[in-house]
């Protein structure tokens, strides 16, 4: 057993197990912002020049057009900012595209409408067969991996991406953002959501219906297809501005009467109970490792902050067995079948087919294009 260790300069660890640090103590994941991405990120006034551009030929080449990009809000702080940033600031008229995947918390749906009231706008709402994503859900649940979350995002990006495809919409405008998310969750615990391999072997094994309408996206449709050939450009404005987490809740508070989360991710209930409870308690990972240090890197928190909120638990033990019964009504469990797959053996994505050399190919042609800077590993 390796001894543990916490990086010396932001609070990632040896639940990482595949960290690695120097001499000084400094993990690779500190290393690999400071070699990678800082040297090419410019959120100060020439990213605003550069991002200025970029708005100008998106409004140039919607003119008379419904819309001239789309944006997918969860209800997440990153993408309601960014909608309050595209239409206020850069004049944008982004088709704003909810998907609900049947976890919304009441505080996203009240924040998603305030936001879209408060700037006059429509809201497209796509909803998932709930049957399917249960199904899907629970296949997930009994394979005994860690990455639970990945029906949800899945079917995210999948409609998002077929929408855009369908409606011949040639912007995506992306909340994804490395002034809070630079460091990124380690792949063992949060695998590609977008292998569809590892979804169709999980279903396969331990699905009961089939998967009708479940909006499904291969690395090759969205990365490939709609970006080289269709022409489909996802932009992710926030890397090119000064972005402050803090300042963003208080705009969009003081604005429009937003409410913050406890924590990222938040707005969804099923990822509130993963995150905060399941990855935890059963697999020791704690995803605010990633966000703290992410915050610590980008100079919003201090190490000593971090390490003071992690010995809090990232769940509310006053409530968790309510949210336990919760998660299990929805989906159609009893609160011990749930408890029981909590003591299933732990597996990772390497015990199911997977596409990992496919991904580990893309993600090395993208860093050598200059297209993505951090690693994912
Ligand atoms: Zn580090």
């Amino acid at each position: 057993m390796r001894e543990y260790q916490v990086c010396s300069n932001c609070v990632m660890d040896t639940t990482d197990t595949q960290i690695v640090f120097d001499e000084h103590g400094v993990c690779d994941h500190c290393h690999d912002f400071n070699d990678h991405v800082l040297p090419n990120w410019h959120p100060d006034a020439v990213g605003e020049r550069e991002f200025q551009a970029v708005a100008d030929k998106i409004k140039l080449e919607g003119q008379g057009k419904p819309f001239d990009c789309i944006l997918g809000m969860s209800g997440g702080l990153d993408s309601s900012y960014l909608l309050h940033l595209a239409v206020k600031k850069y004049g944008l008229r982004p088709l704003v595209f909810h998907v609900d995947g049947g976890w919304n918390s009441d505080i996203a749906v009240s924040n998603i409408q305030m936001l879209v009231d408060g700037l006059g706008m429509d809201l497209y709402t796509e909803v998932i067969n709930w049957e399917e994503m249960k199904d899907l859900q629970l296949a997930f649940f009994k394979s005994g991996v860690p990455h639970l979350d990945i029906p949800q995002d899945h079917a995210f990006v999948a409609t998002l991406y077929h929408f855009a495809n369908k409606h011949k919409i040639k912007y995506i405008l992306n909340g994804g953002n490395v002034s809070t998310e630079c460091v990124r969750n380690p792949l063992d615990w949060l695998y590609y959501g977008t292998d569809l391999r590892q979804i169709r072997d999980i279903h396969g094994r331990f699905g009961k219906r089939k998967l009708k309408t479940f909006p499904f996206s291969g690395i090759l449709f969205h990365k490939f297809y709609l970006r080289y050939i269709k022409g489909v450009r996802v932009v992710k404005p926030l890397d090119y501005m000064p972005y402050s987490k803090k300042i963003a809740i208080d705009t969009l508070a003081s604005t429009y009467g937003w409410r913050a989360y406890p924590q990222k991710h938040f707005e969804s209930r099923f990822t509130r109970f993963y995150e905060g409870y399941w990855l935890p308690t059963r697999f020791g990972m704690d995803t605010r490792r990633v966000q703290f240090s992410s915050l610590i890197l980008t100079k919003q928190m201090t190490r000593e902050e971090a390490l003071e909120e992690l010995r809090k638990p990232a769940h509310n033990p006053a409530t968790i067995d309510e949210e336990f019964d919760y998660i299990a009504t929805k989906l159609d469990i009893s609160s011990d079948e749930l408890r029981d797959c909590m003591n299933l053996p732990k597996k990772s994505y390497r015990d199911y087919k997977n596409q990992r050399v496919l991904f580990n190919l893309g993600a090395a042609i993208l860093k050598k294009l200059g297209v993505e800077r951090a690693i994912k590993r």
